[in-house]
């Protein structure tokens, strides 16, 4: 392993002293623009802190850490993967982006304006949110907001060759759609990641999609059926699988198209029905599970605030289908990736929200209802 020794904590910083021959080097801090929620600048959309402007000085700062060795505070969740030896969003953008020398990659929070109440997500990204969370919590109200375009025109994007965008709900965003539009008069894309919950797909976004190189759409689908319509309330799982449906119509031959799956106490318990779900209606050769993700907050949905017998019982289901399909399709790094992401979970202990968690379920049910 190449990250050893001690850590201390240094005002904003992890210092941790590392094997100079493998820096924990990123490209992004060298290569992309990421604009977070409130249209603030952030150093990319993995970092540990949210909705908290990243200055040019702390952007200098993170590369200088890395040029030394150090592994800046803000990358924190990538470090905690590569210590669990997962496979962390750094190295993958470490083989997207050899070449530091100027910005080639725009990553986008477009605003708030969606479709959906998702359990997992926040005002931030859904102004609809403001309600459940009334419900819920006594939060100050979060205000609509949405990117500057204008703003976004001020930066040199003629190197740009790859753009990723969230929302919101993208698919929804003529604003959006219009940037993409004008951005391919007068360059063109590598890439285009879009993340989208699906529940609606406007005929217009073909000629975008047609226009990229490489086209990935990454659908947010957590679980299935009535579970997956609690959890990202008010959506509709037929419609969903409609438009997954749809999109195939359209056959678009740079189409490489994902699930995504933030794992929760509401959905680590039906791994097999999401996980079967994924092999039915996802699988490719490259991808043989969907993309599963911890969730980073609010801790009281982390699947470690299901009791000890809830937890050994989801545990051993996801493990049983992990070894179906280890049967079936052989040894891969996806399983691999599951099974220490699962032990990596299995060392937190957040048993202390059980009780918060299911007031929280009786607030959302009769919300709901
Ligand atoms: S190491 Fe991870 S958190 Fe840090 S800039 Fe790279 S992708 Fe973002």
């Amino acid at each position: 392993m190449y990250l050893k020794l001690s850590v201390f904590l240094r005002r904003y910083y992890y210092r941790i002293e590392v094997n100079l021959e493998n820096k924990f080097i990123c490209p992004l801090p060298w290569v992309s623009l990421s604009i977070g929620v409130n249209n603030k600048r952030r150093l990319c959309c993995h970092e540990t802190r949210d909705n908290i402007e990243m200055t040019p000085h702390e952007l200098e700062e993170v590369k200088s850490l890395m040029r030394q060795g150090a592994i800046p505070l803000a990358c924190k969740k990538c470090a905690a993967l590569e210590a669990n030896e997962i496979l962390s969003p750094r190295h993958q953008y470490s083989q997207d982006y050899r070449n530091h020398s100027q910005m080639q990659y725009l990553d986008l929070v477009l605003n708030n304006d969606c479709n959906l109440e998702c359990l997992m997500c926040s005002p931030a990204y859904s102004v609809r949110l403001n309600t459940i969370y009334r419900e819920t919590s006594p939060i100050e109200v979060m205000p609509s907001w949405s990117i500057d375009y204008n703003e976004l025109n001020n930066y040199d994007l003629s190197g740009v060759t790859d753009i990723n965008i969230i929302g919101g709900e993208p698919l929804l965003s003529k604003d959006a759609f219009l940037f993409l539009e004008n951005f391919l008069k007068n360059y063109s894309l590598k890439k285009l990641r879009i993340i989208s919950n699906f529940t609606k797909l406007p005929d217009r976004w073909k000629s975008i999609f047609d226009r990229v190189e490489k086209l990935e759409l990454i659908a947010s689908i957590d679980a299935t059926e009535k579970l997956y319509e609690f959890i990202r309330y008010p959506a509709n799982f037929e419609v969903v699988k409609n438009n997954i449906a749809k999109l195939r119509s359209w056959d678009l031959r740079n189409l490489h198209l994902y699930q995504h799956v933030v794992l929760m106490n509401l959905n680590f318990p039906y791994m097999k029905e999401i996980l079967h779900f994924y092999d039915e209606f996802f699988s490719t050769p490259e991808n043989r599970l969907p993309v599963l993700v911890e969730i980073s907050s609010p801790q009281i949905l982390h699947p470690r605030v299901l009791t000890d017998g809830q937890w050994l019982k989801a545990k051993k289901d996801a493990l049983e289908v992990l070894e179906d399909f280890e049967r079936k399709y052989g040894i891969r790094q996806e399983f691999k990736d599951f099974r220490s992401l699962i032990t990596k979970m299995e060392q937190m202990n957040l048993g202390h929200f059980y009780i918060d968690y299911q007031i929280y379920l009786q607030k959302i049910k009769k919300y709901h209802s």
